[in-house]
């Protein structure tokens, strides 16, 4: 399974993610969790990026789609992938094409879910407050402030990637606002059928 998953900030990308990775054996690999360790290691891709990410805008293009070339040599990849957090942009798009055609592979699926937006709020709210109880540490791009910038940000630059690859016929749109089992059920009949 070669699968991309697009949807805002908070829309349960990660969550879904770790389901498929168990049920269609194919990896999840995170920009997000990606650029976290290399912020936390204060590596030059690190370093560069923490205060994008920190105000909740995206990194270069050039720098994502480097990680994500890199990571699609590794050996695990070649079972299959689950990209979450990555295209984001229509040039990260066009970048992907070009990695996989050169590989002589292509992408099954994208997967979409659609959320409703003030919600979203709410769920960053509950996650914050859960991981605080928890004792773990809270994103620093999950406040008020930046998450609306994610949010904006989404809109105006990931957004246009369901038209993209409406084009293509690989897009398949969940709806993301029910129970986690409730969206798993639905994304394992869209995977399926
Ligand atoms: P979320 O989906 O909750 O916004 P992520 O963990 O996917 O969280 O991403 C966190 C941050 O990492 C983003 O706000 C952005 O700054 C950066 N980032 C992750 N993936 C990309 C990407 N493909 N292109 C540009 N920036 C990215």
């Amino acid at each position: 399974m070669r699968l991309v998953l697009l949807g805002p900030p908070g829309a349960g990308k990660g969550t879904q993610a770790k389901r498929i990775e168990e049920r269609y054996s194919a990896v999840q690999l995170s920009t997000g969790d990606m650029l976290r360790a290399a912020v936390a290691a204060k590596t030059p891709v690190g370093l560069k990026a923490q205060p994008i990410m920190e105000g909740g805008g995206l990194v270069p293009d050039e720098i994502v789609v480097g990680i994500i070339a890199e990571r699609l040599e590794e050996p695990d990849a070649a079972q299959g992938f689950i990209l979450d957090g990555f295209p984001r942009t229509v040039g990260q798009a066009k970048a992907l094409d070009a990695m996989l055609s050169e590989k002589g592979i292509a992408l099954d699926a994208v997967l979409e879910l659609t959320v409703n937006e003030d919600e979203l709020v709410k769920r960053m709210e509950t996650r914050v407050a859960e991981t605080r109880a928890a004792g773990g540490t809270v994103r620093a791009d999950d406040n008020p402030d930046a998450f609306r910038k994610r949010l904006v940000a989404y809109r105006e630059q990931t957004a246009p990637l369901s038209d993209y690859y409406r084009g293509t016929g690989l897009l398949k749109t969940v709806d993301g606002m029910r129970s986690i089992d409730e969206v798993s059920t639905a994304v394992n009949a869209a995977l399926d059928g």
